[in-house]
């Protein structure tokens, strides 16, 4: 879509959708559970499907920054049973699609902003929180609560032990362009511990709108959570002792990962990938390399990479992928590539970047 209909107008084209679509290759399925962004719909994916229809709305490859629904999209939205929203500015197309909507959505259109995580106590999102939901049956009653909005966030009745938050100050110390959201930094999915209390938000939303598949969700999101900590506790290990503690990248989609492992960042672009570069950033970064030696500079997939890639000749760093697993490109889909997969290559080449003395351990 070109531009966006004005609300009145989308309404109309909303209630005509099925006369477009058939002119556009049919309707899309109407799906249980919704997802904007990739990282949620493998949670939604992982903890309720086959019981559950899911779907993801961003298809493979696209740039999830700036992507936007098509008539048929919409369509499909007002259909479908839940609504997964990342939120903080991510998928800011579903708040326009869902305002549009208001008269003609039916009522089972949820929106679920994910991103109200960030304004949570450290506490309740460090490593005592994986290890409350994660090893210890006791607190399992704690899981099964049902509240739509805000639930699933607080799993642990028990003091914390902070094994997973280094606190490494300043998430951007480096990198200080004004870019457009504000302070928040939506790309949740890539801190494992963030992730992992995200899951527990999708289950308890999917058990409260689909109430039969209650113990299936339940048993899954453990699994899941488990798996999740595993990821966790790899990146711990791989990123300790490490001579470094910056990493250089296209995007800077990585404040809550790095914050997370205790290493900082520095961007050629904002928390938006498609920020025009600014070439006095540019000197320092390529300063920053010669300084210090780094070895690796990031880009990222789906983005042309043509500044890093000039920074990569000019200083004789190598160039590698690090992937902010938006979408999925339809390769990396071909090759059986998911979440863990690609996290676990992002944990291999921090390691690298960053000149960590461990090993990968899997
Ligand atoms: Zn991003």
């Amino acid at each position: 879509m070109a531009s966006r209909p004005r609300p009145a107008l989308l309404v109309l084209v909303v209630l005509a959708a099925p006369l477009f679509a058939g002119c556009l290759g049919g309707p899309l399925p109407s799906v249980d559970v919704l997802a904007t962004v990739y990282p949620l719909g493998f949670i939604a994916e992982r903890i309720a499907a086959p019981e559950l229809t899911v779907a993801t709305m961003i298809p493979s490859g696209a740039e999830a920054h700036h992507w936007e629904p098509s008539v048929r999209d919409i369509d499909r939205m007002a259909r479908s049973g839940l609504l997964l929203q990342q939120g903080g500015g991510f998928d800011r197309w579903a708040d326009r699609a869902i305002h549009g909507l208001d008269d003609a959505a039916p009522p089972h259109v949820v929106v679920l902003p994910l991103l109200d995580i960030d304004l949570l106590p450290e506490a309740s999102f460090s490593g005592g929180f994986l290890q409350g939901v994660g090893h210890d049956d006791a607190h399992h009653d704690d899981e099964n609560h049902t509240d739509g909005d805000h639930g699933g966030v607080d799993h642990t009745d028990e003091p914390h032990t902070d094994t997973g938050a280094h606190d490494a100050g300043d998430e951007h110390p480096v990198h200080d362009d004004g870019h457009g959201h504000g302070n928040e930094d939506p790309h949740t999915w890539l801190d494992p511990v963030l992730h992992a209390q995200t899951a527990w938000r999708v289950a308890a939303v999917l058990m409260e709108r689909f109430p039969d598949a209650t113990e299936v969700i339940q048993e899954r999101t453990r699994a899941f959570v488990a798996e999740l900590e595993a990821l966790h506790a790899s990146f711990e290990e791989t990123l300790t002792d490490c001579a470094l503690d910056t990493i250089v990248v296209s995007h800077d989609a990585y404040g809550h990962l790095a914050r997370r492992y205790g290493f900082q960042v520095a961007a050629v672009a904002g928390l938006s990938p498609e920020v025009e570069p600014d070439p006095r950033t540019i000197d320092r970064l390529i300063r920053l390399i010669d300084e210090r030696d780094i070895p690796i500079v990031f880009f990222e997939e789906s983005v042309d990479d043509g500044v890093v890639q000039r920074i990569a000749e000019k200083t004789g760093a190598e160039a590698r992928v690090l992937s902010p697993i938006e979408s999925l490109l339809p390769e990396q889909r071909a090759e059986g590539a998911d979440y863990f997969s690609l996290m676990a290559v992002n944990r291999d080449n921090l390691g690298d970047a960053l000149r960590c003395q461990t090993t990968n351990p899997s």
